[in-house]
């Protein structure tokens, strides 16, 4: 049951993390209009299951007054509302606070803020920390969310068994990261791959809306539009398994999905995220429905 709607409310972004996995930066397009918000909302009450309401991006607070409004509308509907920004507006706690203050006095149920290592200089992992003391100190909830450069363990005990390599830092192999951080790290056949181990594709509980209308089940892999087919008639109607990306993947995972394709391919990959990334750009020019925006696989 979908319970949760995350705006992408702009891919444009402060910083160009190497672990992005839209490829958000300082000249990325794409950015919602209050009109659009609008409509979401009207097509999230039709849906009838949604409890909470997240903003994100890239950076949300580039959009400041429309995330305010975005969020008013959420939490006059009755919906919580969750914040994930970097934070780059926290020069100081008290200059953090005047952005805080407003959004406090709404009600926002969690504010995860980036607060890791590659936004590598100490003035903006200050900034995470600044923002995250004013939040605390208006009665805001507040996390923050590590993400560090890939590193490997070798010689544990996991459920592959004694000797394994284990990747560390909490990156996820897709978007940017493909293409910044997989060089070097062990890789494993790609005939391992054969689930989907982070997203719940036949029942999603969450899904990400961008500006252009693609509703994400993972970054890149679209339900459909939602402008051209309203949103709440595009939940009620999806079935994972006649979806010409979904299905395979829930079926048998990255692996069927190339197979199902006959799409060309190497013999071993750094995990499921990397290998399912690799084959989706390969058919994006055959199911430019699904597999949208060009953007976030580092394509005009
Ligand atoms: S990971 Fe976050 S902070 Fe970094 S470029 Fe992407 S959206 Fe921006
Ligand atoms: S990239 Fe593929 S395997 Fe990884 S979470 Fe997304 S859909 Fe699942």
């Amino acid at each position: 049951m979908l319970t949760g709607i995350h705006f992408l409310l702009t891919y444009l972004c402060t910083f160009e993390c190497d672990h992005c996995f839209l490829y958000c930066g300082p000249h990325t397009k794409g950015t919602f209009t209050l009109n659009q918000l609008r409509q979401v909302f009207d097509e999230i009450a039709r849906i009838g299951t949604i409890e909470s309401v997240y903003f994100e991006g890239g950076e949300p607070f580039l959009f400041y007054p429309l995330m305010l409004e975005g969020i008013k509308i959420a939490r006059n509907m009755g919906f919580k509302a969750g914040i994930v920004s970097n934070a780059y507006w926290a020069t100081s706690v008290e200059d953090a606070d005047l952005w805080l203050r407003p959004l406090s006095e709404l009600g926002i149920f969690n504010l995860s803020l980036s607060d890791d290592l590659f936004h590598d200089d100490e003035e903006e992992i200050n900034a995470a920390k600044m923002a995250l003391t004013a939040a605390k100190r208006s009665g805001m909830p507040a996390s923050t969310i590590c993400i560090e450069k890939p590193t490997v363990m070798t010689d544990v005990h996991t459920e592959q068994g004694k000797g394994t390599s284990v990747i560390g830092g909490g990156a996820m192999f897709k978007g940017r990261a493909v293409e910044k951080l997989t060089e070097g790290l062990p890789r494993r056949p790609w005939k391992e791959f054969i689930t989907c181990p982070h997203e719940e594709l036949e029942t999603p509980t969450r899904v990400h809306l961008d500006p252009y209308g693609h509703v994400h089940l993972c970054q890149g892999l679209s339900m459909g539009n939602m402008w051209e087919t309203p949103l709440s008639e595009m939940v009620k109607n999806y079935d994972a398994l006649s979806h010409p990306i979904c299905g395979p993947l829930v079926k048998g995972g990255p692996a069927l999905l190339a197979k199902e394709y006959d799409v060309k391919h190497e013999d071993t990959y750094v995990d499921e995220c990397h290998f399912c990334y690799l084959v989706r750009l390969a058919l994006i020019d055959r199911f430019p429905q699904y597999l949208a925006p060009r953007q976030v696989y580092g394509l005009e």
